[in-house]
């Protein structure tokens, strides 16, 4: 079925444990990705003998499974280590364009990091990140993917029994900062340096030839987590736990756990049970990146200096940059989303201002988007149907009506707006709906909103309801780690 390789193994054998999947009792593929499949040049016809390579009841041909370890700052806490405690690397696939892609288990059974834990995942648990990820891709986030998931068959217990499921996950690389982090603590300088070389060579081939290369490293990583940042501000994403063993070197949203899409817009939003001070609520996501990035600056400063001690200014100044890079990606975002084709310096304050006035408004934000965008045709009436105060928006629109009248003509500006804005987002209350139907057999709901969020922009007959808030009423959204 695949062709794998192994390079992690080979170029950094001792951040790697070999580890076998928990056999299944009696595997049976829940859903799978054709497309990605695809992509990725598999061969693989026959869903019966994929259910048993993909849970882990046989043994995946070519495979050499082995846990990964990390660190990692969780809660602002360093944890020395962490690692893959329910995950289990099983090789690196070459997709047919030559890209590497590392294929992982996720929920197959206990490795050397699972402390007490089972290792194991829920089959909600495991359609949940299948159904965010895929959201996420089809909405230009970058983010690993999921291939499949397979019903193990097997039971599980959490406070409640549940069926338990293997995820097949695909990402350009499961290198952390947790994985630089643990680097620097148990093996030093030498161990960091030849991770450096490694990480760039995987994702920054082309900062490999630069005079200091951990620096080099750190300014991609910097440049790359700002873009992923703003894009999920972008599309009202919350990750609910950014914790430093969380956030890829590579750039793609990694580790759907407790994540959710906003409803209604507040900055303070936080779904996570666990995170009780607002740590990771939407609006603190950027603050809390760059102090990701710090922790990252930390673990490579040695290697850093060691090539040249002027350097050590040079990564302060870096670190120092991310506000002006993350706001550069956030506004260059917003632009397409407001109908904006040129840049003027003002825009960023008018961003800014949309985001202040719809505080407290009680504004569904995937829906004002295209609220937006249906203005422009039918008036300030259809935004303000959005909000709890109309009057206090209205001057901002006016603003923007300005904005766009030095805009040149598009007439098909509208339109372009509404493929920047979503019509379909993965929305909590039929996300749970969804996951409790597929626990008890059901998958036509799940099936249902997972084509609508595959498709997100355009709009399906009959389909309404997957654009509506939740009903009033609907308990206050929750969601777990490691569930
Ligand atoms: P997460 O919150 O998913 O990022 O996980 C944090 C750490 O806890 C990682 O080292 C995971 O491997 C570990 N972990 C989470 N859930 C489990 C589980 N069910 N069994 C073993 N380890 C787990
Ligand atoms: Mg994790």
């Amino acid at each position: 079925m695949f062709d794998f390789d192994h390079s992690l193994v080979r170029a950094l054998p001792e951040f790697t444990v070999a580890c076998q999947a928990a056999v299944p009792p009696s595997p049976r593929m829940v859903v799978w990705n054709a497309a990605l499949a695809e992509a990725l040049g598999l061969s693989c016809a026959d869903e019966v003998q994929n259910a048993r390579w993909l849970s882990g009841a046989e043994h995946v041909p070519g495979s050499q499974p082995v846990a990964t370890a990390y660190a990692g700052h969780q809660f602002g806490h360093f944890n020395p280590q962490l690692g893959d405690g329910r995950a289990l690397l099983l090789g690196e696939q070459i997709a047919p364009d030559g890209s590497r892609f590392d294929i992982q288990f996720k929920g197959s059974g206990p490795t050397p990091f699972s402390r007490s834990a089972d290792g194991k995942s829920t089959l909600s648990a495991a359609l949940r990140e299948y159904l965010m990820s895929e959201a996420m891709a089809a909405l230009d986030v970058p983010t690993t993917r999921s291939l499949a998931v397979v019903a193990t068959g097997e039971g599980l217990w959490r406070e409640v029994a549940h069926p338990g499921a293997v995820l097949t996950r695909v990402a350009a690389s499961h290198l952390r900062v947790g994985t630089f982090e643990w680097a620097a603590a148990h093996h030093g300088r030498a161990a960091v340096e030849r991770l450096t070389d490694y990480a760039l060579g995987r994702h920054f081939p082309e900062r490999m030839g630069a005079r200091n290369r951990p620096l080099a490293l750190l300014e991609a990583v910097c440049e790359a987590q700002a873009a992923l940042v703003a894009k999920w501000m972008n599309v009202g994403f919350v990750h609910g736990v950014m914790n430093t063993d969380n956030v890829t070197i590579s750039g793609e949203t990694i580790d759907y756990g407790p994540c959710a899409f906003l409803d209604h817009f507040s900055q303070a939003q936080v779904f996570s049970s666990i995170d009780q001070n607002g740590r990771y609520a939407f609006g603190n996501q950027p603050v809390v990146c760059r102090w990701n990035l710090y922790r990252l600056a930390s673990a490579l400063i040695e290697a850093i200096v060691a090539v040249d001690e002027a350097d050590n200014e040079a990564a302060r100044l870096l670190l120092d940059s991310f506000a002006a890079r993350y706001e550069g990606h956030w506004i260059a975002a917003l632009r397409s989303k407001l109908g904006l084709s040129t840049s003027r310096d003002d825009d960023l304050t008018l961003g800014q201002e949309l985001f202040a006035r719809l505080e407290g408004q009680q504004a569904d934000f995937t829906r004002l988007f295209r609220a937006l965008s249906a203005s422009l045709a039918d008036g300030f009436g259809v935004v303000g149907a959005e909000l709890t105060d109309p009057a206090a928006l209205r001057p901002w629109w006016d603003d923007w009506q300005a904005r766009l009248g030095r805009e040149p003509d598009d007439p098909a500006r509208v339109a372009k707006m509404d493929t920047a804005n979503p019509l379909y987002v993965p929305r909590n209350h039929l996300t749970d709906a969804a996951l409790v139907a597929a626990e008890l057999g059901e998958m036509g709901p799940f099936e249902e909103l997972l084509a609508l969020v595959s498709a997100p922009f355009k709009q399906r007959e009959g389909m309404d309801r997957y654009t509506r808030s939740a009903p009033v009423g609907t308990p206050a959204h929750v969601t777990y780690c490691g569930t």
